[in-house]
């Protein structure tokens, strides 16, 4: 039976692995490759990216991008104005003034975060798709595609590993997850749900999968404390704050990266009970959320596996 083998690097400020059913240090430097250049499209903290370019041209003109780039960019502006979405691509300037996880991170003062919040108007980014630009028509407006890159760039190593006849595998971006096939014997990839606040090993339980995603998302991330108040990375598009509601996280299971890591943001503002509810027209995606109050809800009957007694698992189907 081939050994199963795990290849680690940092990238993108986040731990990543890469399993494969045997010894491949090619394929993996490939894949870390592929991770690299994708990732230099779309950071907003590097130049020279495709997305900084967009960035900096915030008032002044239109820029031509690569065809994944717009092909992101638009999936990302037609998601952000859904009603009442909590998903807002153009939340760039409240995400560099809070500096949440990074040096330097503070409450701003709440007439700083008024004045940035005019300055996220998702439908002020145009698009134009004959000349494949895009043009925020405000200065100081930025993109931020920090909700969605990961699941994007996980999805294009899936692609990646099958093009190559690579069929199983998995690929862990900081807590995005994509699949192929479970290894040999194995019905299917068993990803871990963490206990938040807590050692990267413990766990609350595990969810099996085979070629489909994984991808968490939960206030205990990034976050920082001031006057005993925790402010995490997922702002609410609306108050310019952190979201704040009953959810610890929110894990979406699909059959692509992207979906799921939209879904995690989107699903994080409405709640467990809007939540399910949206859900409902979406039978091909499921979910998983974990409440301050250790509840674990599932938005469907999954082979949810618990490991932590403290928590109360619950499928809402049932
Ligand atoms: P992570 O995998 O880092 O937890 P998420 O998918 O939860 O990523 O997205 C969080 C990131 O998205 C933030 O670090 C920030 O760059 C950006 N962001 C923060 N709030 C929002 C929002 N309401 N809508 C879209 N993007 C956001
Ligand atoms: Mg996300």
């Amino acid at each position: 039976m081939m050994r199963l083998c795990a290849y680690d690097a940092v990238l993108m400020g986040s731990p990543v692995q890469l399993k494969l059913a045997g010894h491949d240090e090619k394929l993996a430097a490939n894949v870390f490759r592929l991770i690299k250049q994708q990732e230099n499209l779309f950071t907003v903290n590097r130049s020279p990216s495709e997305v900084m370019a967009v960035n900096q041209a915030a008032g002044k003109q239109p820029v031509a991008v690569s065809a994944p780039v717009f092909a992101l960019i638009k999936r990302a502006r037609e998601v952000s104005l859904l009603p009442e979405s909590c998903f807002n691509f153009a939340i760039g300037p409240l995400v560099k003034r809070w500096k949440i996880g990074f040096q330097g991170d503070s409450v701003p003062p709440a007439e700083e975060i008024n004045a940035l919040l005019a300055l996220t108007d998702p439908a002020c980014v145009v698009l134009d798709e004959r000349q494949q630009t895009v043009f925020l028509t405000r200065p100081g407006m930025e993109i931020d595609l920090g909700a969605i890159a990961k699941g994007y760039i996980a999805d294009r190593v899936r692609d990646y590993l099958l093009q190559q006849g690579c069929d199983c595998g998995l690929i862990n971006l900081g807590g995005n997850v994509q699949t192929l096939n479970a290894p040999e014997g194995q019905q299917a990839w068993a990803v871990g749900l963490k206990v938040p606040f807590s050692s990267p090993e413990a766990l609350i339980g595990t969810v099996s999968v085979s070629n489909r995603s994984v991808v968490t998302s939960g206030i205990y991330e990034r976050y920082f404390e001031q006057h005993g108040r925790l402010y995490h990375h997922i702002l609410n598009p609306r108050t310019g704050y952190p979201l704040d509601n009953e959810l610890l996280s929110v894990t979406v299971i699909a059959d692509n990266s992207t979906d799921c890591d939209i879904f995690t943001t989107l699903l994080y503002g409405m709640g467990v009970e809007k939540g399910l509810a949206y859900l409902a027209a979406y039978p091909q995606i499921e979910a998983i959320f974990v409440t301050k109050d250790r509840q674990v809800v599932l938005s469907a009957p999954l082979q949810f596996q618990q490991l932590d007694e403290r928590y109360t698992v619950t499928d809402s189907t049932a």
